[in-house]
């Protein structure tokens, strides 16, 4: 039997899951494997990268991306390194979505 699909945000139902504590990285890991099941997750990656290039989210974990606290996002490079993880979130759905489709 297959698991049940999921058909809304897990991080609507349990925000709380979505902000760790810093340095709980089991805390880090359950959050990012409710993003991996969740059908809104490459939708997610994209409308997050303008956020965090703009310096609006921090401190959580969106899209199965750890987003450094707000004092680390201060520096571009880290900005970077998570829009750059948040675009491959993106393109692997897209193209998980194109296998299933052929
Ligand atoms: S992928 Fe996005 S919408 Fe889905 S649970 Fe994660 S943070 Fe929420």
């Amino acid at each position: 039997m297959s698991a049940p699909r999921v058909t809304s945000r897990p991080c609507k139902t349990d925000p709380e899951a979505f902000f760790p504590v810093a340095g709980r990285a089991a805390a880090v890991r359950a959050a990012q494997d409710m993003c991996r099941s969740c059908p809104f997750l490459g939708q997610c990656a994209s409308d997050a990268v303008p956020m965090v290039r703009d310096r609006l989210m921090a401190g959580g974990v969106v899209a199965a991306v750890l987003v450094p606290s707000e004092t680390a996002c201060r520096k571009q490079e880290t900005r970077e390194r998570v829009i750059e993880q948040l675009l491959e979130v993106a393109a692997a759905v897209e193209k998980q979505r194109a296998r299933e489709a052929a």
